[in-house]
């Protein structure tokens, strides 16, 4: 277990910026990572875990505390049931499994961070989300001070949420479990309009495995969400904003604001409709590359705010500041950051 002092914490997140660590503690095995959140428990410590910072925006202040970093490796695969270790890198064990021939997860390909931040957002992308896959998630339940195994419906997933999203402080996630699919090489149905046009088939086709992950690669890569380290693009959270879910009267109030224009809508639980915030950020007159600060919106995509190499998480936030209040005033809609924000607010 390596455990360091006021330590740097902007190069361990994909934006690159926010202050330091009190202390960083970085562990490699599952009882490390244990040993560590007791020890911080037991002390009274705030405690910040984190993956490979790609969700995260850490404030100028940085964190007065311990951070722990959860570099675990684990990839089991039984059959279907494929068994990862939180620190395993996402990406890389989405392709592994493609490699294997198993569907379920092969449209979340390119996603940055680990697997063990998974399930807190319920990751999601190209009309694949992790929730439909995983069985069980093994974590730390700190209110009871020992480990618990979680069903998927225990998890209480939704649209980028979870019971550990919305429980921050009790769950550290060791494990995850999925079922995968054996279609003998073909990928899940396709569910994305975009994703069934490149491939030149059918939304509900299936396609081979690897150009499906080859699909979502080229795709995410032309919108700046494949990290790149010479593209200050992908130097973001990915999407800063989650796409507005509107009750049936906030929906009619928003569609008496559109002027004759056709907003992306699609069907939610509970009778709500899900609306697109890249296109209320890109109509409220924020579009591609806006700002002129060390922050701007990607060249790329509008949902996405971007570090140009000198951005504070000040800076950052006053960018998503303005953007958030000229969406509210063009249309009455409230964006919600999707990042986890320390000690920072919106
Ligand atoms: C270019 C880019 C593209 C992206 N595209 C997508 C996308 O298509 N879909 C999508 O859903 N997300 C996307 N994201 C967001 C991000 O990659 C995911 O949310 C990812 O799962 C975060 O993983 P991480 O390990 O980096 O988490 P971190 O950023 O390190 O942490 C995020 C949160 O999870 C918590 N956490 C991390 N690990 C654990 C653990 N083991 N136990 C308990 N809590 C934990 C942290 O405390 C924090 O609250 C994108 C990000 C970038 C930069």
């Amino acid at each position: 277990m390596l455990v360091q002092h006021d330590a740097p914490l902007a190069p361990l997140t994909t934006l690159r910026l926010g202050g330091p660590a009190r202390r960083l503690v970085t562990a490699t095995t599952d009882a490390e990572v244990v040993s560590a959140v007791r020890e911080a428990d037991a002390a009274g410590e705030p405690l910040l875990v984190i993956g490979g910072g790609s969700n995260l925006v850490i404030g100028d202040a940085g964190f007065d505390g311990t951070v722990l970093r959860i570099a675990t490796t684990g990839f089991e695969l039984d059959g279907t049931v494929l068994e990862l270790a939180a620190g395993e890198v996402w990406a890389e064990a989405v392709a592994r499994t493609v490699d294997k021939g198993l569907a379920g997860i092969e449209f979340l390909a390119g996603i940055p961070g680990s697997a063990g931040a998974t399930p807190v957002q319920n990751v999601g992308a190209y009309g694949q989300e992790v929730s439909t896959g995983i069985t069980e998630v093994v974590a730390y339940d700190r209110r009871a001070g020992e480990s618990v195994t979680l069903t998927g419906e225990e998890c209480g997933f939704s649209y980028r949420h979870s019971r550990f999203k919305a429980d921050p402080e009790r769950y550290v996630v060791l494990r995850v479990r999925f079922r995968l699919e054996d279609n003998g090489g073909l990928s899940t149905p396709v569910r994305y309009a975009e994703t069934a046009r490149y491939l030149g088939v059918e939304v509900g086709e299936r396609v081979d495995l690897a150009a499906a992950r080859d699909a979502v690669l080229r795709l995410r890569a032309g919108k700046g969400m494949v990290l790149d380290a010479a593209d200050h693009d992908t130097w973001s959270a990915g999407s800063f904003f989650t796409n507005p879910i509107l009750t049936a009267d906030q929906y009619a109030d928003f569609r008496a604001r559109l002027d004759g224009r056709t907003a992306p809508a699609y069907p939610a639980p509970d009778g709500c409709t899900k609306t697109s915030a890249a296109w209320l950020i890109d109509q409220a007159g924020f579009g591609k590359g806006y700002g002129a600060g060390p922050a701007t919106l990607s060249t790329k995509h509008t949902l996405a705010l971007t570090n140009r190499g000198a951005a504070t998480a000040g800076d950052l936030l006053a960018l998503a500041r303005e953007i958030r209040d000229g969406v509210r005033a063009a249309f009455g809609v409230e964006l919600v950051n999707e990042p986890v924000m320390v000690g920072v607010e919106l």
